[in-house]
């Protein structure tokens, strides 16, 4: 092996990331975690965890990943920063391009991740970072004493709701069906609150606004066609994710929503590629999931580079 060459690569620093980092690191396997923008992923965005096992009272998503981080760091786990652009698995050693550059590993484990999906409506795109966000933690602050409005009924949607009761003046929780997805503990928090109005069976139309950014939301009811519009300056969208697997498509086998298809022990169709956290097909996507995924890949990686 060259001095570019990996044991193990793991492709981002979300919680299946980090762990499979820090259990590769640990059984001496050497092991380069490629990360696009920084460690933590979508937990970086999130304000306080519930379920996670060993925190009563919840911990704040910045805090965990900064507790994951330190302990990979305890066991030498290297992080490179960039961004992994294709795997190339056609030698004996798999090649990751990571900003023109080329690196080396006998096994490679994903964990992309996913990020926040688009609705696809007009105003949306051109207003976004002025009023459209999909990010409540990392923008809510822009929004004291207004109202705001966030799309969805999903976790993420209540819990950016449930979180911009902090600043702003009223949140509008606008949701296509008339039932929420979200657990019930967050729907109860939901209908407890004042100052959270739930539109039920309406989905946005249209993002208005001017050069200073967002004025006003058009909905429309489902049910009876009915328009409302909706002055705000801050609209956010949690309508779900997507997963970052595209630049993989011709590789490994994808399911029809583009998560990656894997077998119990987070195998991919490709030996010696592995797959782990909410970019893996799977139930439920947590961070108690994706840390279970990546203690498996990285033993199966183990595993597979004892066996070759
Ligand atoms: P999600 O569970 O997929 O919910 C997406 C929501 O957006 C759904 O309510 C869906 O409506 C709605 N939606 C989807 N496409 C839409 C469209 N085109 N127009 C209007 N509405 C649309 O996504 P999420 O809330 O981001 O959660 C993702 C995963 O992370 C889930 O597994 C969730 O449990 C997990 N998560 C967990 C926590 C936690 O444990 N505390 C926190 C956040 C996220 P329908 O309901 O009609 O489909």
């Amino acid at each position: 092996m060259d001095s570019m060459d990996y044991d193990v690569i793991i492709l981002g620093g979300g919680p299946a990331g980090l762990t499979a980092g820090l259990y590769s690191s640990r059984a001496a396997l050497k092991t380069l975690l490629v990360e696009r923008m920084m460690v933590g992923g979508q937990v970086m965005t999130t304000t306080k965890i519930e379920n996670y096992p060993g925190f009563p009272g919840g911990i704040d998503g910045p805090e965990l990943v900064a507790r994951f981080h330190e302990h990979c760091q305890e066991f030498g786990l290297e992080i490179l920063y960039g961004e992994a652009q294709s795997l190339n698995v056609a030698g004996e050693m798999k090649e990751v391009t990571v900003d023109g550059r080329v690196l080396r590993a006998r096994a490679v484990i994903v964990t992309t991740g996913a990020e926040p999906r688009k609705l696809g409506i007009p105003g949306e795109q051109q207003y976004a970072g002025r009023g459209v966000s999909y990010c409540a933690t990392c923008d809510g602050a822009f929004f004291k004493n207004v109202p705001v409005v966030v799309v969805g009924g999903g976790d993420t949607a209540a819990e950016e709701a449930l979180f911009l009761t902090r600043f702003a003046s009223k949140v509008y929780l606008v949701h296509r069906r008339d039932q929420l997805r979200a657990t019930k503990i967050l729907q109860e928090r939901l209908f407890a609150h004042d100052k959270i109005e739930v539109i039920w069976n309406s989905t946005p139309e249209q993002v208005l606004g001017t050069a200073s950014g967002v004025t006003a939301v058009e909905i429309r009811n489902r049910k009876t066609g009915e328009h409302r519009h909706i002055e705000t300056e801050g609209v956010f969208f949690a309508i779900g994710v997507i997963p970052k697997a595209h630049f993989l498509a011709e590789l490994l086998s994808l399911n029809e929503e583009g998560y990656i298809v894997t077998d119990g022990e987070c195998g991919t169709t490709v030996p010696g590629v592995f797959a782990a956290g909410d970019v893996r097909s799977k139930l439920l996507k947590q961070i108690a999931t994706a840390v279970g995924d990546g203690a498996v890949a990285a033993i199966a990686a183990e595993k597979y580079l004892l066996e070759h």
